[in-house]
């Protein structure tokens, strides 16, 4: 089989790749091992933050922006409920890396952000309790996005316009010659003129020259269920992002008033550093790592008196800085990619999608990812 461009993983980015192939009336293939909106690899657990006024580098600001742009856009195509906008809060010591980080990209881009010291935080958040030199920094402009239901709405979109797309195939190899890149997969050969690898945490078993640059952490996101649900409600609880002294931080989801079952808000730690393999990785999360979780709801946020109700396994893939990668694979012509999302990746899939589609097509991108190429790391 012989097609111009392939999309081999349709997770998360590679998911928006096929769609921004797509709109640029190629036909592109996607291959996915299992089927999109899986819970297998980095992109399920039924929401993930998105916020702008960026920590991590103020330059993801504009690819921030054009993401949140079209989750919106996707949203009224598909006719489907995909974000959530109910704020986010960063709470820390003024000094943090990780509040001092947040406005000087809000300074450097404009964006509405509201300082709250701590009486005013206790006041309006009770949910917390905090050490009284801890302020908030809230973005209203910053909520949640369903990923799953994100996946599954880009990828019909990108069918409707042409995409094809073939689950259950794994691909074992990828090989370049002049005359174009060829996969092997445990259904058969596929060629194609240009290559997207979106693999997530299987990155460097596709590209073994990624090996040293990429580590796969196993990372756990638990669910809590409060006496009181009222309090969780994302009328009452924007998304959260809590930076501690010396410990990795902790962020939080409110309820999803779409999810199904007793209402429950997420807990999670942000960059657990167990390594991981996925093709080995414990799935399940063992009474210890329960108590963990159950410790943390009581120290943070002990006014809720919640249990914790149910937990689920997930997958970082990290670069040594935390800033993603994404350029044309080393050594080859023909073959681009984007891995060591770092765990922040899902709120900038569309962008990545997007740089991806135009590098495979004309070798540059509009888009502002140009710090994100191969570095020295
Ligand atoms: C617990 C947790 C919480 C997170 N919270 C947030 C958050 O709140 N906000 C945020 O922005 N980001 C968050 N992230 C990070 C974000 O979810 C990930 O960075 C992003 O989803 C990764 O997308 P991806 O496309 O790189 O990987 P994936 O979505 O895993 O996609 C990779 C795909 O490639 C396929 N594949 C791999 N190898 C092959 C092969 N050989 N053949 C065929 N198919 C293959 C896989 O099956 C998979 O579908 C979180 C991550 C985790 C784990």
């Amino acid at each position: 089989m012989k097609v111009e461009v392939v999309v081999l993983g349709i997770g998360g980015v590679g998911a928006f790749a096929l769609r921004a192939l797509a709109q640029q009336g190629v036909k592109p293939l996607g291959i996915e091992q299992f089927v999109p909106g899986h819970d297998l690899g980095s992109s399920h657990g039924g929401t993930r933050v998105y916020r702008h006024a960026y920590f991590e580098h103020p330059d993801y600001v504009p690819l921030l922006l054009h993401s949140s742009a079209a989750f919106g856009e996707l949203q009224e195509v598909s006719d489907r409920p995909l974000m959530v906008r109910c704020g986010t809060l960063l709470l820390g010591r003024k000094d943090s890396k990780e509040l001092s980080g947040a406005r000087q990209a809000a300074d450097e881009h404009r964006l509405l952000v509201r300082a709250l010291n701590s009486g005013e935080l206790r006041a309006r958040y009770p949910q917390f309790d905090l050490p009284n030199d801890y302020i908030g920094l809230l973005e209203p402009g910053g909520g949640f996005v369903r990923p799953e239901a994100a996946i599954e709405a880009a990828v019909s979109d990108a069918r409707r316009l042409g995409a094809e797309l073939r689950t259950r195939t794994t691909v074992q190899s990828i090989r370049e010659d002049k005359s174009g890149v060829h996969l092997t997969t445990n259904q058969g050969e596929i060629h194609c003129e240009r290559l997207v690898v979106c693999a997530g945490a299987w990155s460097q078993k596709l590209i073994p020259q990624l090996q040293s640059m990429l580590q796969v952490t196993r990372q756990i996101q638990a669910w809590i269920t409060p006496r009181n649900s009222e309090v969780i409600q994302p009328e009452r609880l924007p998304t959260w992002f809590l930076a501690r002294d010396n410990e990795p931080a902790l962020y939080g989801i409110p309820a999803d008033p779409l999810a199904k079952g007793t209402p429950a808000a997420k807990l999670a730690v942000h960059g657990r550093s167990e390594k991981a393999d996925p093709e080995t990785l414990a799935r399940t999360v063992s009474p210890g790592e329960r108590q963990e979780f159950q410790a943390l709801t009581k120290r943070w946020m002990p006014r809720l008196a919640a249990t914790v109700s149910e937990l689920k396994v997930c997958m970082y893939t990290m670069t040594r800085d935390g800033n993603f990668l994404v350029d044309r694979a080393p050594g080859m012509e023909r073959t681009w990619f984007a891995a060591g999302l770092s765990g922040h990746g899902f709120k900038l899939t569309p962008a990545l999608g997007q740089v991806l589609s135009d590098l495979a097509l004309d070798g540059a991108s509009d888009l502002p990812a140009g710090f994100l190429g191969l570095r020295d790391m």
